[in-house]
């Protein structure tokens, strides 16, 4: 388990960006999958497409502020983009001729790593584009697999000897009643998997804050304080929500902490349903939504295609319709959905484009119409700041 103290995350710094929103086909308008998680000053990544360090440089996102990468699954379109941004954070391009010192040669593998976590081939993928790359980092990583039942529980799956960069102590995580329960975890967040469905291993992951103390206002407590004597250090007893009994037998109430926040965010999947344990009232879903049936929309929709028959095909080749992300964010009582992996039918340019807007709009309200809620659909660099639930 990881566990370096982390300080509260202040309201409304939960930031969600995305770099990448295609699927199998990049366009001009969509790059491949890829979105980064902003926590206080922390970037994680989620999924790390062909040329998600490009969209980054066009981005918000600092690439010197990226600490770990959750990969969903290995399909190319998924994790192409991971060896360069190794590279960019980690000072990993150029090198020395014979004879000259390389510091990066001398790594201390014991510095904290960067954290890389993905299903079963991860680490392998990542030593070997290293080794045969000759790429040299300034700074050890790590691999954290989850491993299927169905996986071998021990071992790298390669028969490379670890990258010099590489910290050993990667760990092969078991499912354990289904789901990996916190991955990762320290004082204020954790990370859970669990399996989704697609056409090879692929899991969701979610990401949760832990409940937040609730805001004090003085005013209601000093004046029994004061007439108790009773030292204003108690203050910190009320702000974590605690009752204080004062020495009059007035019960001063700490205000209830409130839920952290939420984020599920899926990879490529047919059936997320397995998730269901670990994501529910979540307060953003991020669900793909590869294929949908616009007819009178999209220009070359077949005269033969139904919503049935494109939801079977999308089904066949481990994806989803918007009207199946709609049903499983309402299924797990989310709080808002946002689409993304999107085909290269459906552009990605719908705030300058009418047609585009047309087409995006339209895959929007399929999948709300099953939701009960607007939805909406991601484009590339777009940011969303993920607020706290209004109180009840
Ligand atoms: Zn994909
Ligand atoms: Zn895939």
């Amino acid at each position: 388990m990881s566990g370096s103290t982390r300080l509260p995350i202040h309201s409304s710094t939960i930031n969600v960006t995305f770099l990448g929103t295609a699927s199998a086909m990049p366009s001009s308008t969509r790059n491949h999958s890829s979105l980064a998680v902003r926590l206080g000053s922390d970037v994680w990544l989620f999924d790390c497409g062909e040329a998600t360090q490009h969209q980054i440089q066009k981005s918000n996102v600092r690439m010197g502020k990226i600490e770990k990468v959750f990969i969903t699954h290995t399909h190319g379109d998924h994790i192409f983009g991971l060896i360069p941004l190794l590279a960019g954070c980690l000072n990993g391009n150029g090198g020395t001729a014979d004879g000259v010192e390389d510091p990066r040669t001398e790594i201390d593998l014991d510095a904290p790593p960067f954290e890389i976590y993905g299903p079963l081939g991860t680490r392998a993928y990542v030593r070997n584009a290293l080794t045969y790359t000759h790429t040299l980092l300034s700074r050890p990583y790590v691999v954290h697999e989850l491993r299927f039942p169905s996986d071998p529980q021990a071992g790298d799956y390669t028969d490379l000897p670890p990258h010099r960069s590489e910290s050993r102590r990667g760990r092969n995580i078991p499912q354990v009643d289904g789901v990996w329960l916190n991955v990762y975890q320290d004082n204020i967040l954790s990370v859970s998997a669990a399996p989704i469905l697609h056409s090879v291993p692929c899991v969701g992951y979610t990401l949760t804050e832990a409940p937040v103390p609730g805001k004090v206002d003085p005013k209601k407590y000093i004046p029994d304080i004061k007439r108790t004597s009773t030292p204003m250090t108690v203050m910190r007893l009320l702000q974590a929500g605690e009752s204080v009994t004062l020495s009059d037998g007035t019960v001063l109430q700490g205000p209830q902490p409130r839920n952290g926040r939420k984020l599920v965010i899926l990879g490529d999947t047919f059936d997320p349903s397995p998730m269901i344990p670990i994501s529910q009232d979540a307060d953003l879903l991020i669900h793909e939504a590869t294929n949908a049936h616009l007819p009178g929309i999209v220009a070359n929709t077949r005269d033969d295609d139904t919503y049935e028959s494109v939801q079977k095909t999308a089904m066949e080749r481990g994806h989803s319709t918007p009207q199946m992300a709609g049903a499983f964010a309402k299924r797990i009582g989310a709080a808002s959905l946002i689409l993304n992996h999107f085909s290269a039918r459906y552009p990605g340019n719908d705030d300058v484009d009418a047609e585009a807007k047309t087409i995006m709009d339209a895959i929007a309200n399929l999948a709300a119409a099953e939701f009960g809620k607007p939805v909406v659909c991601a484009r590339d660099l777009m940011s969303v700041d993920i607020g706290f639930r209004a109180i009840d």
